[in-house]
């Protein structure tokens, strides 16, 4: 079993249309969005919910008023101001530190597992997903998307799937390496601009960092030739396999619009060059 990733340096640059797009090429495959604090995947898939269970992250004081003697220590060492003159815990400004329930005289204090969001199985026309949502001002975020990987991995083993297929965080903070770690192949998609294969340059530092092997999809390549050169340019100097050129296609909109991926829309120059692009990709992971 193979797994791979489809990942950005930034939001935007087409990488769920090129997810989407995979997952209805791969046979046998499960999915995992694990964009959690964004997910768009299920846009595209339509999940019907099979399992839903709540993500527990963090802990948050919560106060006894029956127990409290209102001796105002707790509101003294919060250095977050959690705590207001009542003795009522904001959960939002609330950082779990737990220094409060420690001085508390009465032991009206106790800390809480939170609640941050929840993950599900899904059915999906193209199999199983699995995925996640954060909830709002949540933490964490890796911490969920190891579990949605963990989960998507534990499911492919079960079916004995050929592929999971990974709809990456953006960016490259901790959920991208989330994303990356025990992953075959981490695709980077990318646009023709100075500040794509910027952003496309730190996202394979930190695959490479982390001994994964990177290749590289740049989407509408025809909107800047030029900026498309020096890609290749940059591929060829720092070893990175260019597996696919994606056309500007009003097509893919089109798809989109329809909440299809671009493989069951109509036929046109950008679904011809991600099928390649799956192609090449299935023959170097072999
Ligand atoms: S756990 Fe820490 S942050 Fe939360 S209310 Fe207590 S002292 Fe403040
Ligand atoms: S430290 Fe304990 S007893 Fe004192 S105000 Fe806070 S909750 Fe109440």
């Amino acid at each position: 079993m193979k797994q791979i990733v489809i990942i950005s340096g930034k939001g935007g640059t087409g990488k769920t249309v090129i997810t989407g797009a995979f997952a209805a090429l791969a046979k046998n495959k499960v999915m995992a969005d694990c964009d959690v604090d964004a997910a768009d995947l299920h846009l595209l898939l339509e999940p019907s919910i099979r399992e839903r269970h709540e993500f527990r992250s963090g802990k948050t004081a919560v106060i006894d008023k029956n127990k409290c003697i209102k001796c105002v220590k707790c509101v003294d060492v919060c250095r977050f101001h959690a705590i207001s003159k009542d003795f009522i815990v904001d959960r939002v400004s609330c950082e779990g530190c737990a220094f409060c329930s420690f001085v508390c005289p009465v032991g009206a204090i106790k800390m809480e597992e939170n609640v941050s969001g929840e993950w599900f199985v899904s059915d999906t026309r193209f199999g199983p997903m699995v995925h996640a949502k954060l909830g709002i001002a949540e933490e964490n975020s890796g911490k969920l998307v190891s579990l949605v990987r963990e989960q998507a991995k534990e499911l492919a083993d079960k079916n004995k799937a050929d592929w999971v297929i990974v709809d990456g965080a953006p960016g490259i903070g901790c959920p991208v390496i989330a994303s990356l770690s025990g992953i075959d192949c981490a695709v980077v998609v990318t646009e023709p601009t100075l500040s794509g294969l910027h952003d496309a340059d730190r996202v394979i530092s930190v695959a490479k960092h982390f001994g994964i092997l990177a290749k590289l999809i740049v989407n509408k390549y025809d909107l800047n030739l030029g900026m498309t050169e020096k890609i290749g340019q940059y591929c060829k100097k720092n070893n990175i396999y260019l597996i696919g050129k994606i056309p500007f296609d009003k097509n893919i909109v089109e798809a989109m619009v329809l909440g299809k991926t671009v493989m069951e829309h109509k036929s046109g120059q950008a679904k011809e060059a991600i099928e390649k692009a799956w192609q090449v990709l299935q023959k170097k992971l072999k």
